[in-house]
């Protein structure tokens, strides 16, 4: 079985034909599925002998949606512009709060300023961190400083 995930103009899918292998390509452009056709039909037709491989290309119009563009996302979903850097904030805390240092599921972690918006904090990444729930709520309107006293207080932190 050949997989060409970006087929374009089915190079690998033609190679794949004429060796007789199981084939699928894939391509977001909407002429690649015209031009598959098109090259195929004529595979068909020099080698009589072939199946017919244009019954089994499938064009579709409706192209699945994108989850690889968190700001565009945001925006389609009228989330605040600070939200779209969750994903990035994820990968460079890996997956810890940056209060408790424990590790959350991405769902069970909220964007926080660190310097809170009512203080001045700007909405740059820089000014953003995750933070678990506890540790939200434990940081409430108060400074990071005052977030991380807080919690050895409580005996989180040591
Ligand atoms: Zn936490």
């Amino acid at each position: 079985m050949v997989l060409d995930p970006f087929c374009g103009c089915a190079t690998a899918c033609v190679a794949a034909e004429r060796l007789h292998r199981k084939w699928v390509g894939i391509d977001i452009s909407p002429d690649a599925g015209d031009i598959t056709k098109l090259r195929l039909s004529d595979e068909v037709n020099k080698a009589a002998n072939l199946f017919d491989p244009l019954a089994d290309v499938i064009v579709r119009k409706d192209a699945p949606e994108r989850t690889d563009n968190a700001e565009e996302i945001a925006i389609q979903r009228h989330l605040p512009r600070y939200q779209t850097h969750k994903p990035e904030l994820f990968g460079r805390q890996q997956g810890k709060c940056n209060g408790c240092q424990y590790w959350f599921h991405y769902r069970n972690l909220t964007v926080d300023h660190i310097t809170p918006q009512s203080r001045g904090g700007t909405d740059h990444i820089e000014n953003l961190q995750l933070l678990c729930a506890a540790c939200n709520s434990t940081k409430g309107k108060g400074t990071q400083a005052e977030l991380i006293s807080r919690l050895k207080e409580q005996g989180v932190l040591k």
